[in-house]
């Protein structure tokens, strides 16, 4: 049996499609992770499986991708004695949960949704990505519910996967649970359902931009701060964001990441003085703002470049100590996903026995 806890859960998690995690992480979700971790059982998913769905040829990559955002996890603060990590490939129900739920969804929703689409044309995946990618999406669904949590902290990014996820809930305990289906989501669990139908926490910043300025900042684009960049390379990256007036208005729109940016790392006042300022077509002397800039994010960042530092300052890199608190994870997580395949299975009526669960 999973062990036993009066809070609500939490699930969230990260695809190590890169060595470690950027700001857009840490406005989007992170701190909601941190801040959420004491009041909540919170389990944080690595969704190795979907790294392959991108990356299907670098599998060595993709392990050294995995250990290093749980370097980042760590230095940013994420604790595995009150948290569980969950690898997604050490938990076999997810797997298993996923195949359920692509029959609760009609192909053709999969296919429209904005998240997938958006993603195949920023990652110029064409028309030659594998069956597996869209999955994935199925697959959220299972990652999610496998935990039966209550919120899920995301970018708005997510917010159409997390849409979909509520759907597969709500049709699952209609369909198996006897759930009415003018129940509404917030009492499906309570009426019997096997899923509460959770709900997306979206961070500060719902959408960091990159340093682009276009895309939203993403591990796999090219145009993110990363939380372990040395203090020169976030500077330079700053630095090298383009800030071009509007040729009509001759003012730098608001919109421009910029400003996003200043909203995102300067404190409130000030940053709303430099809009100001911008606002009024003053000369404002871009470069110092980067500099103001680069220093906040610095300030920001020194304490977790330095925890990952120093957890990476042995023979291994701390890849060891990274392993034992993957596997310290994978027990906690297979008991709770376990027991609610357990609970899927016996609503679905295949519960015939012969395989034990946790
Ligand atoms: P990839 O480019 O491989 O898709 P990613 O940078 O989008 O990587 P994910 O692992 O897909 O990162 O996302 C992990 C979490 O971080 C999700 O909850 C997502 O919504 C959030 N997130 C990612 N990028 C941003 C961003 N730029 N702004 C806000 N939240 C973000
Ligand atoms: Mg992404």
């Amino acid at each position: 049996m999973p062990p036993t806890t009066s809070k609500p859960r939490i699930l969230t998690g990260d695809t190590p499609t890169s060595t470690g995690l950027h700001l857009g992480h840490f406005v989007g979700s992170l701190e909601n992770r941190l801040r959420l971790q004491d009041d909540y059982d919170c389990y944080f998913l690595i969704a190795n499986v979907h790294a392959f769905t991108t990356l299907a040829d670098k599998p060595d990559q993709i392990r050294a991708n995995t250990l290093g955002i749980v370097k980042d996890w760590l230095a940013v603060g994420l604790d595995p004695d009150r948290s569980t990590f969950v690898l997604q490939s050490e938990v076999p129900a997810i797997a298993e949960l996923t195949f359920v739920f692509a029959m609760l969804l009609p192909f053709n929703k999969v296919m429209r949704n904005p998240t997938l689409k958006t993603e195949i044309d920023t990652k110029g995946l064409g028309d030659t990505y594998s069956f597996g990618f869209p999955m994935y999406a199925v697959g959220q669904c299972a990652d999610i519910l496998a935990f039966r949590p209550e919120l899920v902290p995301v970018g708005e990014d997510q917010e159409a996967h997390i849409e979909m996820c509520r759907d597969v809930a709500l049709k699952f305990n209609q369909l198996y649970c006897g759930v009415n289906n003018r129940t509404l989501p917030d009492d499906h669990h309570k009426s019997g359902g096997v899923f509460p139908v959770p709900k997306a926490k979206i961070g500060r910043v719902a959408r960091l931009a990159g340093t682009d300025g276009v895309n939203k900042m993403s591990k796999s684009l090219g145009n993110a701060i990363f939380l372990y960049d040395s203090e020169k390379d976030v500077q330079k990256k700053i630095n090298k964001i383009t800030v071009q007036p509007d040729p009509e208005t001759k003012l730098v729109p608001q919109s421009h990441v910029l400003l996003q940016y200043c909203d995102a790392f300067l404190p409130k006042n000030r940053a709303e003085a430099i809009r100001a300022d911008y606002a009024a077509g003053k000369d404002v002397m871009h470069g110092h703002i980067k500099a103001e800039l680069g220093a906040a994010i610095n300030t920001l960042l020194t304490p977790i470049r330095e925890r990952r530092a120093k957890l990476e300052a042995t023979p291994d890199g701390g890849d060891a100590v990274v392993q034992d608190v993957i596997r310290q994870g994978v027990k906690k997580a297979n008991a709770v996903a376990e027991e609610t395949l357990y609970l899927a299975k016996k609503a679905m009526k295949v519960d015939f026995g012969g395989r034990t669960f946790a």
